[in-house]
């Protein structure tokens, strides 16, 4: 590589930051241009529905990389700026501005941008979503204010902000046509667990029913539910999902699905466009299959490794799914990739709030999460990867080192694959 080369990275967030420090550390001399459409340096995202945005930490503690950093490094930030045309064929982007930026290689780190309901009322004041450092700060400042919120949506983020408004002392309603929080990552059996945390600390669940509507004459003061109540508040938190931000890839021709989609060393369907975080569907070598990963740590590893390819390497992107959530004073780790029906052994009293789940299919861990204990994920993702048949009762034992159960448990099947 030569200093005549320029590797552009749209998307100015935890994937593009990670890659860009990357590509110094690496020893890339050329220029390096970080182009983000947020007015913020990068920054990362877990605080904001947490101690960020319960007022306990300041602004400092989010960013990825202090203020130095980029002009210490050579990395030309550019803030404030989107890439609203991609030419592959010519290796150009062009920026809001008109600008345009001539790449030798490019990486998208576009990320993802919550679901907006479309439902009468979505425009009322009031109606909150939560995505940027500015969506944090505008909601601390109606939890400042205290009074009632109904929460729409009961995955990760609505889970999270459900806590954190109780914290504060709010009264809060979490709304879900599920049957109870996190069953669509986590399933019946296991979300259980945390529609009795949220019990415990004062939440009022409406969960088996979506919304119909936000009222009010200009702010928002009532929701309605599908089932035909109707709920007073002060403000509504919407966190109904997000979507990979693929426009860019999309218009410029690449090959996109739900993420963009990349080979195992993360390269697109145009040779020198690399994608990493939130928004790539990339080959995991491990499930043989696209995964596309909405968690923090994908965007933390990701980014170096597209960096290390867009200098040439030819380094697999293979780490397992893993995220980690805290509420009230609920931590918890999850490492593996399950579906919600697969099938659950505790191992210890979930009651107790410190416990692993382990999600099965068949007789092999497939996924695997510890909640208020601590230092097994490494344990746990070397279970999921020896892909060996496990016993029932030794993995619901606590006597048993779960090192232990990487060898084919006494009695169990024999015979899958394993991946050394
Ligand atoms: C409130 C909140 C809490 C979270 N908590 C957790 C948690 O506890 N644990 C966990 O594992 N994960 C958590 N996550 C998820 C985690 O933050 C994301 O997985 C991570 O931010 C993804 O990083 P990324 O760099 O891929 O994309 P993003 O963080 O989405 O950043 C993409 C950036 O690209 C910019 N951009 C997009 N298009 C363009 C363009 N055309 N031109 C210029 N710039 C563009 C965007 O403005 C954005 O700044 C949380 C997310 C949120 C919102």
């Amino acid at each position: 590589m030569t200093k005549d080369q320029t590797f552009v990275i749209v998307g100015a967030s935890l994937a593009g930051a990670k890659a860009a420090e990357t590509l110094r550390a690496e020893g890339f001399a050329g220029r390096v241009v970080l182009i983000g459409a947020e007015s913020e340096r990068p920054y990362e995202r877990p605080p904001l529905s947490k101690d960020y945005l319960r007022g306990e930490v300041g602004r400092e503690k989010v960013y990825v990389h202090d203020e130095s950093f980029y002009g210490e490094n050579e990395i030309e930030l550019v803030l404030g700026r989107t890439a609203v045309n991609l030419d592959p064929s010519v290796g150009e982007v062009t920026l809001d501005d008109g600008g345009r930026v001539r790449y030798d290689r490019l990486l998208l780190a576009t990320g993802a941008e919550p679901r907006r309901l479309q439902i009468p009322g979505d425009a009322l004041d009031g109606v909150l979503y939560l995505r940027e450092v500015a969506d944090s700060d505008a909601l601390r400042g109606r939890l400042d204010r205290g009074g009632s919120v109904v929460v729409i949506g009961a995955g990760w983020i609505g889970a999270e902000v459900a806590a954190s408004a109780r914290q504060r002392g709010l009264d809060v309603t979490l709304v879900d046509p599920v049957g109870v929080p996190l069953e669509r990552v986590l399933g019946a059996e296991v979300g259980a667990v945390y529609g009795d945390i949220h019990a415990d600390h004062g939440v009022r669940m409406l969960m088996g029913t979506g919304v119909a509507a936000f009222e009010g004459s200009a702010a928002v003061e009532r929701v309605r539910t599908s089932d035909g109540r109707t709920l007073d508040c002060d403000f509504v938190v919407v966190g109904v999902g997000v979507r990979p931000r693929t426009q860019l890839a999309t218009q410029a021709g690449l090959h996109v699905d739900d993420g963009v989609v990349a080979d195992e060393h993360l390269q697109t369907s145009a040779p020198g466009v690399f994608v990493a975080g939130d928004v790539a569907l990339a080959h995991h070598p491990f499930y043989g299959r696209r995964v596309r990963v909405e968690h923090w740590a994908n965007a933390l590893h990701q980014g170096p490794v597209a960096a290390r390819n867009m200098l040439g390497r030819q380094d697999a992107y293979d780490n397992l799914p893993y995220f980690f959530s805290d509420q009230y004073d609920v931590g918890m780790e999850y490492a593996g990739l399950a579906s919600a029906s697969d099938r659950v052994v505790f191992r210890g009293d979930p009651a107790s709030r410190e416990f692993i789940a382990f999600w099965l299919l068949e007789d092999r861990v497939v996924a695997g999460m510890n909640v208020g204990v601590w230092d097994v994920t490494d344990a746990i993702q070397r279970l999921i990867r020896r892909r060996v048949a496990v016993d029932d009762r030794r993995l619901a034992d606590p006597g048993v080192p779960l090192e232990d159960l990487t060898l084919a448990a006494p009695g169990a099947r024999h015979g899958q694959q394993e991946d050394s």
